[in-house]
C-alpha cells in the first residue's frame, strides 16, 4: 500500500492548465458564432470550469445577452429570501421577438379544452431550468453555455429551432443555495488542481448549498409552494405552458449520466402514457448526443416522477413533459472519481450538451408534443366525466386562516375552486356557507387537482424515490369529503380567488378583557404580538361562555385571555394594539364587558394560567439535519414572527441556558455527551420545557432522559424468495416513505388546544415507533387502533403503529420532555400537526 500512495496523489493532482478547458471543447462545431456576443471566456475572463461562477455572475452575464442580443429578453420573476433575483431569459427569433406576447396567447390558447386555435404558427416552448440544487455546480455552470449558443449560434439550424421555438432558460433555480456552494467551492481552489476526495473542498461546511435559505429542498417544493422561489416559478409556468422542462442535477461522483425515462414500473398511473411514449422519444436524442461527446450514461434504472413536487415530475402532472438529467458531481475543478480524474468542465459540457439534444428533440416533435399537451387537457376533462367523484367540498369553519391558505394553493395550481354558498351536510360532516369551498372534478386540472386531494391505496411498485402519498386536506388538516353529485350543493357563480380573512373586535367598547379563540391558525401569530408588547396573557383550562353582540359564544380550552388592567399598558393602547393584531393575524377578539361569565369559568379563575413569552432556542449544525431544523425555523421565523435562537451544537457546554424557557432538538446529537445530557437534565429541572423531534427523542432515551423505548423494526421475511439482484427490495419492504395515519386526540390536554375534531391525519417518514408509557396523561395524541389512511405501508410495520404514541410526556423536576415520533413540520406543509408543535411551545410549561 505505501508504495501506491504516492502514485495516487500523483493522478489526483493535476496542472491548471490541464484543469481547464478551451471554448471549443463545449461548443459543436456544426454552426458558427456571432462575435458581437461575448463569449463565457470573454466576459467572465476565465475559461468555463476553471473557478465556479457565482450567481452574480450568472445574473451578470445573461443580462447582457439580453442587451445584445435581438433574439433575447429578460425578466425577474421572484427574489430569493436572501433578496436574489430569480429571472428568465427568454429566446426565439427576432421576427417572433417582434410579436412575442401574441405567441404567447396562442401557443396557451392552442391547448385550451375547446379552443379552435388552429396549429399552424403555434410556437413549441421549452424551458431550460437548472441549479434547483445550489451544490450540483455544473447545471448552474452549464447555464450560461446555453445563452451564450441561443444568442451567438448562427445558421439554418438554429434559424429553424427559433422560428418555430421559444426557449426559456432559467440560469439557477436556487441562488441562495448556489451562492454558499460556489463561495465554498472556490475557497478551496488551489493553483495546483487537486482532486483528492478528501480534500476540503469535497465535505461542504453543514449545511451545504443543496437547500435554499431556510434549508428546505426546493425540489420538493413545485406542489407545496412554500417558498418564493417555487411560486414565482410555478405561475410563470402556468403563464407559458411550456412543453418540455428540462431539470439538471448532480449524483454521486462515481456515477456517470442519467435521463430520463425512469423506473417504468414506478410511474404516477395519474400520468398519461403518451408521455412516457415521448419521453422515450427524446431520450433517442440525448443518446445521440452524448455518444458523440464519448460520454456514458443510463436510463429507465433508477429515479422516478411518482411525487409530483419535483422539477422533472410537476410538468408530467401539467400537459408538459418533465425532464431529469443526474450528472456525476465532482463540487470541485478536479476530483478522482473511479471513473478516473473527472473535471467540472467534464460535466458542464454534458448538461450543455443534453440542453442541446433537448432542443433537437423538441424541434423533431414539435407537432406531437403540441398534441400532446392539447390531448392532456381534453382527456382530462373525458376522464373527470368518467369518474364517480364529481367535486372536492373543503373548509374549516373554525380555521378560516388555513381554509384560505389551501385556497391560495388551489389558485397557484390553476385549479378552479368554487364557494359554497349554502350550508350542506355531507357524509356526517357540516359545510357551513362562507367558510366551505367546492373544487368541481370537471376542469382541465382534473388530473393535478385528483392527485392533491385523493388518498393512495393501491400501488404497482412499492419503491419510491419520494414519498408515497400527499393528501393536502390530510396536510392541512382539513374537513373534506368527495361528491359522487353536485345536485344539492350551491355553487358562487364565479370562481373565487383567496382572501386571507381580516379579524375583528367584537363586543363591549369598554370592556375588562379581550378573549380569542386558538383554532385559527395563526393563533400563535397573533398571541405572541400581544406578549412581545409586555402584556400579561394567560389561557383557559375551563370552559366558558358569554353573550357578545346577542350571540352566545362558547369558549373552549385554549382560549387566550387578556386583562384590560394589571398591564404595562392604557386600556386604549390596549386597545389599539388588539385591532391591530386582530388585522393581521385575521383572527376575531371579543371584548368583554365583565369578568363574570354566565357560564363556565370566570376570568379571574385560577382555571387560566398565565402563559410565558416563548424564549427558544434551536441546536443547528453538528448532527443535526438541516431539513428538519430549517423546517422549525422557517415555521416560527416566516409564519408566525416569532424570534429563535439559532445555535451550533458545539455551544451548549458554554451556554447560559436560563435565557431560554423553550429548547428544540431535531437530530441525533451524536456529538454530546452525558456531561451534556446532565446539562439538560438540569435546565428541565429548573422549568424548562425540551422538545425532542424524531432522532432527538431516541438520542433523549439513550441518555436516560425520560423512559420513553422504541418498538423493534420489522424482521425481514426470511422465507421470502428473493434472488440476488432483488436484495433491494428487502430493504423497501421494512420502509416508510412518507404514508398518512389518524390520530386520535384528548382535547382537553393543553397540547391539543385548538383542535375542533379529536382526529388527526399525521404524516410519518421514517420507521420509529415508541412503546406506550402506560401512564396516564402523558400520551394525548396515540395512533388509533386501525391507522391507515393513505400511502404505502407493509402489513408488519402498520401493526407496529397501530396504538403508538404520536407524543409523550414526561416530567422532570420542575420542568418536562415532550417527544414526537414524527416530523410535524414536514416540509413546511403539514399545517395541522404543526398546532400540536407550536402548542408545546406555548402550553408546554402549564402541563402538570
Ligand atoms: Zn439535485
Amino acid at each position: 500500500m505505501k508504495k501506491l500512495l504516492p502514485l495516487l496523489l500523483l493522478v489526483a493532482t493535476i496542472l491548471l492548465s490541464e484543469a481547464q478547458e478551451k471554448l471549443s471543447y463545449f461548443l459543436p462545431d456544426d454552426v458558427s458564432y456571432n462575435e458581437k456576443i461575448p463569449t463565457p471566456e470573454d466576459f467572465f475572463h476565465q475559461q468555463m470550469g476553471e473557478w465556479h461562477l457565482s450567481h452574480d455572475q450568472l445574473l451578470s452575464y445573461v443580462k447582457e445577452i439580453a442587451r445584445l442580443s435581438d433574439r433575447a429578453i429578460f425578466y425577474e420573476y421572484a427574489r430569493s429570501y436572501e433578496n436574489r433575483p430569480l429571472v428568465h431569459l427568454v429566446f426565439t427569433s427576432k421576427e417572433n421577438q417582434q410579436n412575442l406576447d401574441q405567441l404567447k396567447e396562442r401557443h396557451y390558447q392552442y391547448s385550451e379544452p375547446g379552443s379552435p386555435t388552429a396549429k399552424e404558427d403555434v410556437p413549441l416552448v421549452v424551458s431550460l431550468t437548472y441549479a434547483v440544487h445550489g451544490n450540483e455546480s455544473s447545471s448552474g455552470n452549464a447555464s450560461v453555455l446555453t445563452a451564450y449558443y441561443l444568442a451567438a449560434a448562427e445558421g439554418e439550424k438554429i434559424d429553424q429551432l427559433l422560428k418555430n421555438t421559444i426557449v426559456i432558460v432559467d440560469p439557477c433555480l436556487n441562488p441562495d443555495g448556489f451562492t454558499r456552494h460556489s463561495t465554498w467551492a472556490n475557497m478551496h481552489q488551489s493553483s495546483v488542481a487537486n482532486g483528492d476526495s478528501y480534500s476540503r473542498q469535497f465535505d461542504e461546511v453543514w449545511p451545504g448549498g443543496r437547500s435554499n435559505h431556510y434549508w428546505f429542498d426546493l425540489n420538493r417544493d413545485y406542489l407545496l409552494l412554500v417558498h418564493p422561489e417555487s411560486r414565482g416559478r410555478v405561475e410563470k409556468f402556468h403563464e407559458w405552458k411550456p412543453n418540455i422542462v428540462t431539470d439538471h442535477h448532480e449524483m454521486g461522483a462515481n456515477s456517470t449520466f442519467f435521463f430520463q425515462p425512469g423506473v417504468p414500473s414506478r410511474n404516477n398511473p395519474l400520468t398519461p402514457e403518451r408521455n412516457y411514449e415521448l419521453t422515450h422519444e427524446i431520450a433517442q436524442f440525448h443518446a445521440k448526443y452524448l455518444d458523440k461527446i464519448g460520454t456514458p450514461y443510463f436510463s429507465e434504472e433508477q429515479f422516478d416522477d411518482y411525487y409530483f413536487g419535483k422539477g422533472s415530475s410537476y410538468p408530467d402532472i401539467n400537459g408538459s413533459i418533465g425532464i431529469l438529467f443526474e450528472q456525476a458531481g465532482f463540487r470541485g475543478r478536479v476530483r478522482e472519481t473511479s471513473n478516473g480524474i473527472r473535471k467540472l468542465a467534464y460535466g458542464i459540457r454534458n448538461q450543455f450538451t443534453v440542453s442541446l439534444s433537448t432542443l433537437d428533440a423538441a424541434m423533431n416533435l414539435h407537432d406531437e408534443l403540441l398534441d400532446m399537451q392539447k390531448d392532456f387537457y381534453n382527456d382530462a376533462l373525458k376522464l373527470a366525466k368518467q369518474s364517480k367523484t364529481k367535486a372536492y367540498i373543503f373548509g374549516s369553519e373554525t380555521d378560516k386562516v388555513k381554509t384560505q391558505l389551501f385556497v391560495d394553493l388551489l389558485n397557484r395550481h390553476q385549479i378552479e375552486v368554487y364557494a359554497n354558498t349554502k350550508d350542506a351536510t355531507i357524509d356526517g360532516k357540516e359545510f357551513k356557507a362562507g367558510s366551505s369551498f367546492v373544487v368541481p372534478a370537471e376542469q382541465k386540472q382534473y388530473r393535478l387537482l385528483t392527485s392533491i386531494f385523493k388518498e393512495v391505496h393501491d400501488f404497482s411498485d412499492t419503491t419510491f424515490y419520494d414519498v408515497s402519498t400527499w393528501t393536502f386536506t390530510h396536510a392541512y388538516d382539513l374537513q373534506s369529503a368527495s361528491l359522487s353529485s353536485l345536485a344539492g350543493i350551491s355553487l358562487s357563480s364565479e370562481e373565487v380567488k383567496a382572501l386571507l380573512p381580516e379579524g375583528k373586535i367584537m363586543g363591549s367598547s369598554q370592556p375588562v378583557a379581550y378573549v380569542f379563540r386558538w383554532n385559527e391558525y395563526s393563533a400563535p401569530k397573533a398571541l405572541y404580538q400581544l406578549q412581545a408588547a409586555g402584556l400579561t396573557t394567560k389561557v383557559a383550562t375551563g370552559e366558558f361562555m358569554f353573550p357578545v353582540n346577542n350571540k352566545d359564544e362558547k369558549f373552549e380550552n385554549g382560549t387566550i385571555l387578556v386583562s384590560v388592567y394589571d398591564q404595562p399598558k392604557s386600556p386604549d393602547q390596549i386597545k389599539s394594539l388588539v385591532a391591530s393584531v386582530a388585522q393581521n393575524s385575521g383572527i376575531d377578539f371579543y371584548a368583554l364587558p365583565t369578568g363574570l361569565s354566565p357560564q363556565g369559568i370566570d376570568l379571574g379563575s385560577n382555571s387560566f394560567e398565565k402563559l410565558l413569552r416563548p424564549h427558544i432556542l434551536l441546536f443547528v449544525g453538528g448532527s443535526t439535519s438541516s431539513l428538519d431544523v430549517g423546517e422549525i425555523w422557517h415555521l416560527f421565523d416566516q409564519r408566525f414572527q416569532i424570534p429563535l435562537t439559532l445555535t451550533e451544537t458545539e455551544n451548549l457546554g458554554r451556554m447560559d441556558l436560563l435565557r431560554y424557557n423553550t429548547i428544540v432538538l431535531a437530530g441525533n446529537f451524536r456529538e454530546w455527551t452525558e456531561v451534556d445530557a446532565a446539562k439538560l437534565k438540569d435546565w428541565i429541572s429548573d422549568g424548562g420545557t425540551l422538545i425532542a423531534c424524531e432522532n432527538a427523542s431516541e438520542w433523549a432515551s439513550r441518555m436516560k432522559l425520560g423512559a420513553v423505548t422504541f418498538k423493534k423494526q420489522v424482521e425481514p421475511d426470511k422465507t421470502r424468495y428473493l434472488k440476488y439482484n432483488e436484495r433491494g427490495k428487502e430493504r423497501n419492504l421494512n420502509y416508510i416513505s412518507g404514508a398518512i395515519f389518524q390520530a386520535q386526540m384528548d382535547l382537553s390536554h393543553p397540547l391539543c388546544y385548538g383542535y375542533t375534531e379529536n382526529k388527526l391525519p399525521v404524516f410519518k417518514s421514517t420507521t420509529l415507533v415508541a412503546n406506550t408509557l402506560d401512564k396516564k396523561y402523558a400520551e394525548p395524541v396515540q395512533f388509533t387502533s386501525s391507522p391507515y389512511l393513505s400511502g404505502w405501508v407493509s402489513e408488519e410495520n402498520l401493526e407496529r403503529i397501530a396504538n403508538a404514541p404520536v407524543i409523550s410526556v414526561q416530567p422532570i423536576g420542575k420542568g418536562r420532555l415532550i417527544s414526537y415520533y414524527d416530523n410535524l413540520n414536514f416540509r413546511g406543509t403539514w399545517l395541522g400537526t404543526t398546532k400540536l408543535f407550536t402548542n408545546s411551545v406555548f402550553f408546554g410549561n402549564i402541563i402538570r
